[in-house]
């Protein structure tokens, strides 16, 4: 067999939000896939990234009052516990925002310039006065030029489905300032994806024969269609954002930046980059080896990005271009689009804190794969169904049953398949017949296929035990001997099974691993255990009260008459993050160029002052704060803005609405209250 080198990544996630289940049916069958091509023998390099770049990182970041850096770090510090939860095994994590990315990006670009494929375009663009950068189309809200309807993005209506231009929205305003944008003109820079250049080497590229699955060609050939009046066809790609942005700056610029979109999959190589950095071996080298394949496991909804621009990009800066690019659906929960604003979903986080086994979602997921770009359903009863009856009925409890006589009576040995009956023996050779169909199916994607096949075998094994009936030649003393040969047979088949299903159960496979005194390394070969230690049960069953807490809706809010809804619950300890504290109003003045803000200097009893902004103009004159006490959040992140560094926040009571309902109100505490006491 050919020894493979090949490098794996999946798509990087956007660092704006933990994962949620769709990354995790990604990663579980790209894992599954790495594990399983690592059993065959093959060198395998299998790497991710938090795709950190962008506009809407910039502005979460800045809402929340930190550096996009920080924020970014903050999201990336969370990723570990899924990674780990879900046993996912990543090489290496790295981010879009480190050095190895931003010297590949540029490398890139300039190669690309160098072979003439960048032009540069003057195009005309909303912009934010008060912001004073270039807005980006879901920045831009305003009514429908189809129906009128009110507060609808920038590039499609919710309402009647209307598509169109940001320019052609009625009454147009900024999402972040409410500020109304203007049309301005700024320089973009343009890769050249229609160029006769790219479409030859892309219709090339698409069409090697298995590279892409073939739904994916289908739609690869819609997008190079052109119709009889020439509308369609692929259109150059804008690649550049001005600053603003939190991004890689575009070489010899002083104020562009590569749209997010451009670094993020050169991320993949900046990954292993990194990776490669760490462990001492030659990136460059790698890449320049024509035998190492590079596979990409993607979503349906980037495939544009993965077939088209990435390809050209690493074709036309004289790199290697990827082997495979292998698309996969989404996941869907009871044949509904899962949905995070409805309530509905299910979370990976809460899977794992309520003490659900993670190998029973790597299972499920996996029996429900396969190498089509077809959605995934979770069905809540198909999960019990799957997990209890095949999972554990068919295939753990093999193990239980035989384990326990084996250890009571024979010691844990378990005799050799040569000093079996042929009857037995040909239980053990029929599932090492099946290895290579079954390998096969693993390469392909086909886990639902492979599984199938593999709890048939398991029935296969289960009829040998209901023929046999080792419980009740346990009670026989004559029959010592037929026991020990069925309890060996039937220990030789779970370790064979527990091979096949060691890439989908990896840690059960390695906690079996233990008991058998075996290793789990090939997919290929015979059984292999001789004695087997003491034997701790492997997996429960599933709980169907568990998942029905996982599935069931976050509380309703508690409506309030006339007002805001209640906040979603949170528990003491989140309130307890929450540092609140007396601060008495030292000084109290108007802010130029504001007609929100007031500035505020208060004393929290630390020995100095603190500087906050506060939008309570409308309400205060500022000389009647003076001297008063209010309650401040004392360790909120301090705040850059415009007039200056904003170091806490100070409570007020208003209505939902305020220009509905003008009112702000500065709480107060009661007599007797120092500055600096904190409020619990
Ligand atoms: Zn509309």
């Amino acid at each position: 067999m050919t020894h493979r080198k090949i490098f794996v990544t999946t798509a990087l996630p956007y660092a704006n939000a933990p994962f949620h289940i769709g990354h995790m049916m990604e990663y579980i069958q790209a894992d599954i896939w790495v594990r399983h091509q690592r059993m065959q023998g093959h060198e395998v390099h299998f790497v991710c990234a938090d795709d950190a770049h962008g506009a809407p990182i910039m502005i979460a970041a800045e809402k929340a009052g930190k550096t996009p850096q920080a924020f970014v770090a903050d999201i990336a510090a969370g990723r570990q516990q899924y990674l780990d939860g879900f046993h996912i095994g990543f090489d290496n994590w790295h981010s879009t925002d480190g050095p190895e990315n931003h010297e590949l990006a540029q490398d890139i670009y300039r190669a690309l310039r160098k072979a003439g494929l960048i032009t540069e375009r003057s195009i005309e663009q909303f912009f934010d006065p008060v912001k004073n950068m270039f807005l980006p189309d879901r920045y831009i809200k305003g009514e429908c030029p189809r129906c009128g309807a009110k507060d609808q993005y920038g590039d499609s209506c919710e309402v009647c489905g209307a598509v169109y231009s940001p320019t052609e929205l009625k009454n147009p305003y900024s999402a972040l300032t409410g500020a109304t944008p203007v049309l301005k003109t700024s320089v973009h820079y343009f890769f050249q994806l229609s160029s006769q250049r790219c479409l030859d080497f892309l219709k090339d590229w698409t069409h090697t024969p298995g590279r892409l699955q073939p739904e994916v060609l289908n739609k690869i050939s819609e997008w190079f269609a052109v119709d009889e009046h020439g509308h369609g066809g692929l259109a150059d790609w804008d690649i550049s954002r001005d600053a603003p942005y939190f991004g890689i700056r575009i070489p010899d610029t002083e104020d562009k930046y590569f749209y997010v979109w451009l670094d993020a999959p050169v991320g993949y190589l900046a990954s292993l980059k990194n990776y490669f950095g760490k462990t001492g071996r030659d990136f460059d080298a790698f890449f320049a080896d024509p035998a190492v394949e590079q596979i990409h496991f993607i979503g349906k909804d980037i495939t544009y990005f993965h077939t088209l621009f990435w390809p050209a990009m690493l074709h036309f800066s004289g790199r290697k271009t990827p082997d495979h690019v292998n698309v996969h659906g989404f996941l869907q929960l009871s044949g509904e689009k899962m949905s995070k604003s409805r309530g509905t979903g299910l979370s990976p986080l809460k899977y794992l804190e309520l003490g659900m086994n993670a190998e029973w979602l790597r299972y499920y997921l996996a029996a429900k794969l396969n190498g089509r770009v077809e959605d995934v359903d979770f069905n809540p009863e198909d999960f019990v169904a799957r997990v209890n009856s095949d999972l554990i009925g068919k295939y753990v409890n093999i193990a239980s049953r035989a384990a326990g006589f084996l250890n009571k009576r024979f010691e844990g040995r378990v005799l050799p398949v040569a000093e079996l009956p042929a009857a037995d023996a040909a239980i053990h050779d029929q599932i090492v017949a099946a290895q290579p169909a079954l390998c096969r199916l693993f390469d392909e994607r086909e886990y639902g296929k492979a599984l199938r096949d593999i709890m048939a075998l398991a029935d296969v094994v289960n009829g040998y035990t209901d023929e046999n009936k080792p419980w009740e030649l346990a009670k026989k003393p004559e029959a010592a001997q037929r026991l020990h040969e069925v309890c060996s047979t039937l220990m030789r088949a779970f370790e064979l099974l527990t091979r096949l299903l060691a890439a989908v159960l990896p840690d059960t496979a390695a906690r079996a691993a233990t008991f058998l005194n075996v290793r789990f390394d090939r997919s290929i070969g015979p059984s292999q255990v001789e004695r087997i230690g003491e034997f701790k049960h492997l997996m429960q069953r599933v709980d169907t009260q568990q998942l029905d807490e996982l599935l069931a809706p976050p509380p309703a809010p508690k409506v309030v008459p006339g007002g805001e809804d209640i906040a979603p619950e949170i528990k003491i300890d989140d309130f307890a993050k929450v540092d609140l504290r007396i601060a008495k109003i030292v000084n109290a003045e108007a802010v130029e160029g504001s007609d929100k803000l007031l500035r505020l200097t208060l004393d929290v009893g630390e020995g100095r002052t603190r500087n906050v902004f506060s939008g309570i103009k409308s309400a205060y004159k500022p000389e009647d704060l003076v001297g008063k006490l209010t309650v401040m959040v004392a360790n909120l992140a301090p705040r850059k803005m415009k007039f200056g560094l904003s170091e806490g926040m100070v409570l007020a009571a208003s209505h939902a609405d305020e220009k509905a309902e003008p009112g702000i109100f500065v709480l107060e505490p009661g007599p007797g209250a120092q500055p600096g006491m904190r409020v619990r």
